[in-house]
This record gives C-alpha cells, structure tokens and sequence, in this order.
C-alpha cells in the first residue's frame, strides 16, 4: 500500500482508496484517502513506482471533481447538441 503524508493527522498514512492519475504536465498521482481521518491525501509519484497493470486516470486541469460547471464563456451562442 502506498503511503502519503496527511496534513490533518501530521504523519505519513497507509492510504486507502488508492487511485492513479497522470497529470497534464506529465506526473503521476496517487489519491487516496486516509485511515485515521478520511481525509483525501495525495502524493506526487513517478511511474515506475506505479504497479504496471492499473488503471491511471488522466487528470485534467480543474482540481474540483464536480463537472457540473457552467460554461460561462460562450454566451454568444446556444451550445444545443455540442456535447462530447
Ligand atoms: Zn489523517
């Protein structure tokens, strides 16, 4: 189990919930929650440190998981069916 530092319980945790992620800038991620306190805990990993058979996501620029937000930009036109 990958280990990361929690900032609520000031010590390094064995993280549970483990999840994988590169990043756009090329890093790899690991998100997990930890033990104690449920609190989210990430850790900046390399690749080779990432067992090979999982799953990495891909994780893109906004850090909030909500995807419901609104594009405000493009008032000028109705976005009818432009979804991907
Ligand atoms: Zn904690």
């Amino acid at each position: 189990m990958p280990k990361g530092y929690c900032v609520r319980c000031k010590k390094s945790v064995e993280l549970k919930n483990i999840e994988y992620f590169i990043m756009k800038n090329g890093r790899y991620q690991i998100l997990g929650v930890c033990p104690n306190c449920g609190g989210k805990v990430s850790v900046l990993t390399s690749k080779d440190k990432i067992p090979s058979g999982i799953k990495i996501k891909k994780k893109t620029g906004g850090a909030s998981r909500r995807s419901r937000v609104k594009s405000r930009k493009s008032t000028h036109r109705k976005p009818s069916k432009s979804r991907k």
